[in-house]
């Protein structure tokens, strides 16, 4: 299934094909199908996975959108696990923690301690090699954490739009001088709409970085699958996962549908389980109801609830659910279930996990976990299945042993939301002072 090989692929490496249409499109960036469709594009790659001699999640290049040497550099990346403490716990034979944060004596090494740098590292690499742009990126802390480190460390610049109050989590590793930060008043919601604007007033400087439509996002994060294959040599049984766009379990069923078409044999997918934060669980919700779509109900009182929530990392009002590809197709594909989690559980899960396995993790996976706790006292899952754990956030207390971190909102760019043409003139300034060439870093 699996061969080793040297020399990289020059040409037609991957198209994006339409999963409404069937439309095959090169990459320009693209995030939509160019007919209009609603539905996921997704990367269709020409090649076979070999085991590449690179750093990082670029171990899977083949895999990934690129077709030139990575020019983004990073040793972030999964590391999988056989539990011991929680599968104790739990009486599971064969428990795999695929663990995405900072815990060096694990051989994990993502500083910004969420899987979301995966993502940040493949879509700068993405925009590098198919637009001058500049990319916008939209998020409620982690995802504009992840970005700014990796554009610390690639030299590339970003626009990231974060609500004001979580600023306190954009801090790096690295000095991030490409980052210009707009902090909005209101919630994940608002910041993305604001994203929006700056793109649509400036459509040829700014780039929307794609959320869950960006092909980088989402194959970056199937890695978690292809890692934890590589290493258990079998394909878990069970899949868990704390979602809140559900970007990064969408990824995992690409990747492994990818490597199973590879042998052939689609009946080793494994089961989705994924897990919101009760305070507000729209695909939670829709999906008990056994609803195709998200309704107004789902998504009522949001800012109340998302105020409420212990993970509210999680906090998505227009998750892609519905939409071709989406996250109630994988759930039916998969012979799927949702759970929902409430702070309580969450943090009972948080403080078990970290008693048992010895680190930190961030409450999005303790959601995770408390699903899993879930299943297992439901009866859901045999003693000898296989299970993978992913962990999508950790490490936090031990990477504040070891390193120094630096707060963004320290940096001078910051911005207050205004009027969307003032904030795009000051972005323009901001820009050419830190790139007086005023392209994406090339
Ligand atoms: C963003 C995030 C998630 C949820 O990922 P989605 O792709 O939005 O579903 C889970 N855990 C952590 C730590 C995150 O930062
Ligand atoms: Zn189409």
């Amino acid at each position: 299934m699996l061969r080793s090989s040297g020399g990289m692929v020059e040409m037609g490496k991957y198209v994006l094909r339409c999963l409404e249409c069937g439309l095959r499109v090169a990459d320009a960036y693209t995030n939509k199908c160019p007919r209009g469709h609603d539905g996921l594009l997704r990367s269709e790659y020409s090649c076979e996975l070999s085991v590449r001699k690179l750093g990082g999640i670029w171990k899977f290049w083949d895999w990934l959108p690129s077709t030139e040497k990575p020019f983004v550099n990073s040793d972030a990346m999964p590391a999988t696990y056989k539990s011991e403490g929680l599968a104790r716990e739990l009486r599971l034979r064969n428990l795999y923690v695929s663990f995405n944060g900072f815990w060096p004596e694990r051989g994990a090494f993502v500083e910004t301690c969420t899987f979301k740098e995966y993502e940040a590292i493949a879509t700068f690499q993405r925009a590098y090699e198919t637009t001058s742009r500049i990319l916008v990126v939209a998020s409620a802390g982690n995802t504009a954490r992840g970005f700014a480190q990796v554009s610390a460390s690639c030299g590339m610049p970003v626009v990231c739009v974060v609500p004001e109050k979580a600023l306190r989590r954009l801090w790096a590793t690295k000095e991030p001088s490409h980052v210009v930060l707009v902090a909005v008043k209101g919630d994940y919601p608002d910041a993305i709409r604001v994203a929006a604007s700056i793109c649509d007033a400036c459509p040829h400087l700014f780039v929307s970085e794609g959320g869950f439509r960006n092909v980088a996002r989402r194959d970056a994060l199937g890695v978690v699958l292809l890692d934890a294959v590589f290493r258990m040599h079998v394909f878990p049984t069970h899949y868990f996962q704390a979602v809140g766009s559900g970007t990064g379990a969408i990824g995992v069923f690409e990747q492994a549908t990818r490597l199973l078409n590879e042998s052939k044999n689609m009946r080793g997918m494994p089961r989705l389980h994924l897990a919101q934060n009760l305070p507000f669980a729209p695909m939670f919700r829709a999906w008990k109801a056994r609803r195709s779509k998200i309704i107004p109900e789902d998504t009522a009182d949001a800012e109340i609830r998302i105020r409420q929530m212990y993970a509210d990392v999680l906090s998505n009002k227009n998750p892609p659910y519905a939409l071709k590809g989406g996250v109630y197709e994988i759930l039916r594909a998969t012979h799927g279930e949702m759970y929902g989690i409430t702070n309580e559980e969450a943090k009972s899960a948080q403080k078990l996990f970290e008693s048992v396995e010895g680190i930190d993790i961030d409450p999005a996976a303790a959601v995770a976990v408390a699903a899993l706790i879930q299943a297992v006292e439901r009866g859901v899952i045999r003693k000898e299945d296989t299970v993978l754990l992913n962990i999508s956030g950790g490490g936090y207390k031990r990477l504040n042993e070891s390193h120094l971190t630096c707060l963004l909102s320290k940096m001078d760019a910051t911005i207050r939301a205004l009027e969307i043409e003032e904030i795009v003139k000051e972005l323009q300034e901001c820009i050419k002072a830190a790139h007086p060439t005023g392209n994406g870093g090339r």
